[in-house]
């Protein structure tokens, strides 16, 4: 009798209030939108983006901008002061020296775009002893790996007479040089000695966000010093920028379900949403195989100039044996497609020269822009670089013409760099400060990334707390989805 009664039906085959199922032992779907299962994390999720916001509100920092320096390189194929000489005479055709140029100097060229008026080429020939630096820039929007290596020659061009570096012991201690008591900083200088000061195998870096820096002695390496720097920051960037395309695919479906006619049937967000993240990994991937940046550069060997200071905030590097020469960036392309170009800027080149260098020198190249930066103004988020407000005047380097104020033309420019997406407007009156804000794609994917984790577990929790209520239900014989009492409660 008492096992016939356990098993009876003592409950209906559907909840008499809701209607659910009551064999039924998975979760039921929240009943309404404003439900707390749904209403929770989506509090959770807002509380934290004010958080962030207040964050930024109170952490701006105010700098002033400065203006940065070309540094001089010598160009690879590499040209010396004799074939100059014979490419200016006309004895050499199709040297591929206008061709060199603006090949060499498109990404410096791109760099500058935001200056107003047009690049100068500054020129030079440099010794070939010295260091070459090889470095391999890996990753989209902002770099991944950095991996350098550092090695010295008695002709870094040529890659003859390598001179192997070597860990610095005490015995090198000489002149009265102060003993480091540890290692030094992963990225601390190198010079011309060939001696590496003792550092750290790896270390964290954190400039830009937090780096994994990896320095293995020279020793290791067949004497040179090799640098590998892995960026945490913009692994994790790449990741939120592939969720941020899930899910902004995934709320597209869902409005559109919505709006959509009941009797239609609803669009699956799933599948669509996983493919979504797969285009946005395939652009990723792709940019980061197109900007994938390969440079041979050879460090002139010792840089030695003066700073000529301008205004407040501005200035500019003046590197000693560089010339201006009377080539600007607008001329090269046509330059390039002339017949008549390469001995055009071989003269050129000659032409700027001040002081005879020896003719086995190699041609360094810097491409400068032709105004400065002045009584410029930055604003930016400290903690991480997600947005900032910049404010510029430009005036005309003193060594190029007279120090005017330069305008960009009136207008808005949009230009992507190193991550940062960046809006300017520009008045045209060089009397007007230019103002815009920027922001950095790479920070955009790493907060969408922090935003759906904490997403993902606030459900993780309710979920938790839906599973309680429900066991607890279950043992009072309610419905498990609206709580409506179905009968006696079921003894354990
Ligand atoms: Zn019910």
């Amino acid at each position: 009798m008492t096992a016939e009664l356990s098993k009876a039906p003592t409950r209906p085959e559907r909840c008499p209030e809701c209607g659910y199922d009551t064999h039924n032992r998975r979760i039921p779907p929240p009943p309404s939108l404003f439900h707390w299962r749904i209403t929770a994390p989506a509090l959770v999720v807002l509380a934290a983006l004010l958080a962030l916001a207040w964050m930024f509100l109170r952490n701006w920092q105010t700098s002033t901008t400065g203006s940065g320096t070309a540094q001089a390189l010598v160009i690879e194929p590499s040209f010396t002061l004799d074939d100059i000489g014979r490419i200016a005479d006309s004895r050499q055709m199709n040297s591929g020296l206008a061709a060199t140029l603006q090949r060499a100097l498109a990404e410096q060229a791109s760099a500058l775009a935001r200056y107003p008026g047009d690049p100068v080429l500054t020129t030079g020939f440099v010794e070939g002893r010295g260091m070459r630096r090889d470095t391999l820039m890996y990753g989209w929007p902002t770099g991944w790996v950095t991996r350098i290596s550092y090695s010295l020659y008695d002709d870094a061009v040529a890659r003859t007479g390598p001179r192997p570096m070597r860990t610095w012991t005490p015995q090198d201690n000489t002149g009265g040089v102060i003993l480091p008591n540890e290692p030094v900083a992963a990225n601390s200088s190198l010079d011309d000695s060939g001696l590496v000061m003792p550092r750290p195998r790896w270390s964290w870096g954190t400039y830009g966000g937090g780096y994994l820096a990896y320095r293995p002695t020279p020793e290791e390496t067949g004497g040179t010093a090799y640098w590998l720097d892995i960026n945490t920051y913009g692994v994790v960037a790449v990741v939120g920028l592939i969720v941020l395309g899930w899910a902004l695919l995934r709320i597209a479906i869902w409005a559109i379900n919505v709006v959509r006619d009941r009797s239609k049937p609803r669009l699956r967000s799933g599948l669509v949403s996983l493919f979504g993240a797969l285009a946005v990994a395939a652009v990723i991937a792709w940019m980061t195989i197109e900007t994938c940046q390969r440079t041979d550069t050879f460090i002139a060997p010792r840089r030695t100039g003066t700073f000529v200071r301008t205004g407040a905030t501005g200035g500019y590097y003046a590197q000693r044996g560089m010339e201006h020469s009377s080539l600007r960036a607008s001329a090269l392309p046509s330059l390039a497609a002339s017949p008549d170009g390469d001995r055009v800027a071989a003269q050129a080149i000659l032409g700027a020269l001040k002081d005879q260098p020896a003719p086995a020198h190699y041609l360094a190249i810097a491409l400068n822009a032709e105004s400065i930066m002045h009584n410029g103004s930055g604003r930016f988020w400290r903690a991480v670089p997600v947005l900032s407000w910049h404010s510029t005047q430009y005036i005309r380097r003193s060594d190029i013409g007279s120090p005017d104020l330069m305008a960009n033309p009136p207008g808005v420019r949009w230009d992507f760099q190193n991550a940062y997406l960046r809006r300017t407007v520009s008045s045209g009156d060089p009397a007007q400060a230019e103002s815009g804000f920027s922001i950095n794609l790479g920070s955009v994917g790493l907060i969408v990334l922090g935003t759906w984790v904490l997403w993902l577990l606030a459900r993780l929790i309710c979920r938790g707390i839906t599973q309680l209520i429900m066991r607890c239900r279950r043992r009072r014989n309610q419905c498990i989805a609206c709580g409506h009492a179905l009968g006696p409660p079921v003894a354990a």
